[in-house]
């Protein structure tokens, strides 16, 4: 078998506001897939949507399209050796971000087509299943009222989740991380924050496990502020407190709290989770497969974690490929806590997908389909894609 083609797509799908309503075409949610065709017409799937989305996914697309574009010829069942020269050809000036990015579109597309040339889930060529279905944490909708967060929080507990992930600061921190400067949040901010998440609490009760993004947005008095407040609700990890670039920073803030520290969304390829191992700098590490090197990379972070007695918790913020993606890694490995997904109800997924994703109970169950067991529909695709961007 030979690659013909790998081809970008960038998306724009209208997305429903709240989860269960109607997709809105005033909330257009962008995504970044690729498509590896081969000759003998089996097609992969790849995503590796990133933000901000209007200059990092069209970065990367142009960056597939080029070293796709060396690809064409190749026997996609390379995959070990296509990913080497990927990220080889890219990293004189670095590994970070879309180099690692790009390798990662490709990379999962392969796994797909070698999973439907062998009629095999992919989880079944990485040493087959050490679980039965895949626990999931999720998101409510993001609030500035914490009566409007209880209440969003009780829908997902309803729901039968037993973790969800919030950011309560995000809506005092008005210029992003694109626009980070010193890492401070006001006092006013931090209090928000603190109120928000012990209403959450009160209204879901002890057990279930509230995760806090800081989303690498502070500086280290700040976020140790902030996390000691945030403890008072009895909070399960604090996520990212400090910028990625500084792992003593992040160490300065691991001493003084309390909370366990989950990182890993912004480190890219295996060699990067190295200090955090060898510097016990996370209780948790939470590798994105689209942005870290793909399915291969992702299996060999988590087997790097398990040989620290680390749990692995693959991050999305992304689409249905980036969730089966790392479901079905996480399928074969066994220092697995629990898989991300950006919303409860996936259903906006349905629009360019040809099947919907079975979740149930706050689990996702993996069909019994060769390769990622998803697909997209190139059709649906095409309606959504943007100029320049269909395939
Ligand atoms: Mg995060």
């Amino acid at each position: 078998m030979k690659i013909t083609a790998v081809r970008p797509w960038i998306i724009q799908v209208p997305w429903s506001i709240r989860p269960g309503e109607e997709p809105s075409v005033n909330n257009l949610h962008e995504l970044l897939f690729c498509q590896v065709d081969t000759d003998e017409g089996i097609t992969g799937w790849g995503e590796v949507t990133t933000y901000p989305g209007v200059v990092g996914n069209r970065s990367v697309a142009h960056m597939i399209r080029e070293v796709g574009s060396t690809l064409i010829g190749r026997d996609p069942a390379h995959i070990e050796r296509i990913w080497i020269d990927n990220v080889r050809t890219m990293t004189y000036v670095g590994t970070r971000g879309a180099v690692s990015a790009t390798a990662s579109a490709i990379d999962i597309a392969l796994w797909d087509i070698q999973g439907k040339a062998l009629n095999l889930p992919i989880y079944m060529l990485m040493g087959g299943p050490v679980r039965d279905r895949i626990a999931l944490y999720t998101h409510p909708p993001s609030t500035t009222d914490p009566i409007q967060a209880a209440k969003d929080a009780r829908a997902i507990v309803d729901a039968g989740y037993d973790a969800f992930k919030f950011d309560p600061m995000m809506h005092n921190i008005p210029e992003g991380n694109a626009h980070y400067i010193d890492g401070q949040l006001s006092r006013k901010g931090m209090e928000e924050a603190w109120e928000i998440t012990a209403a959450i609490r009160e209204e879901v009760g002890p057990a279930p496990e509230l995760l806090i993004d800081a989303h690498g947005k502070y500086n280290v008095p700040t976020a140790i502020d902030l996390c000691l407040g945030l403890e008072k609700s009895n909070i399960f990890w604090f996520e990212e407190p400090v910028p990625v670039e500084s792992n003593h920073a992040l160490r300065q803030v691991r001493e003084k709290i309390n909370a366990k520290i989950s990182v890993g969304e912004r480190l890219f390829t295996r060699w990067e989770f190295v200090d955090i191992f060898e510097n016990e700098l996370a209780d948790f590490v939470m590798p994105d497969v689209t942005w870290t090197g793909g399915i291969s990379e992702l299996k060999k972070i988590a087997t790097l974690a398990e040989s620290y007695y680390v749990p692995i918790s693959p991050h999305d913020a992304s689409g249905p490929v980036n969730v089966m993606a790392g479901a079905q890694v996480m399928m074969t490995v066994p220092n697995f806590y629990k898989l991300e997904t950006s919303r409860y109800d996936l259903s906006d997924y349905n629009q360019f997908i040809d099947e919907p994703l079975d979740i149930r109970e706050g689990h996702l169950y993996i069909p019994d389909k060769p390769g990622l067991g998803v697909n997209l529909d190139p059709d649906a695709l095409e309606r959504f894609a943007i100029e320049g961007f269909a395939g």
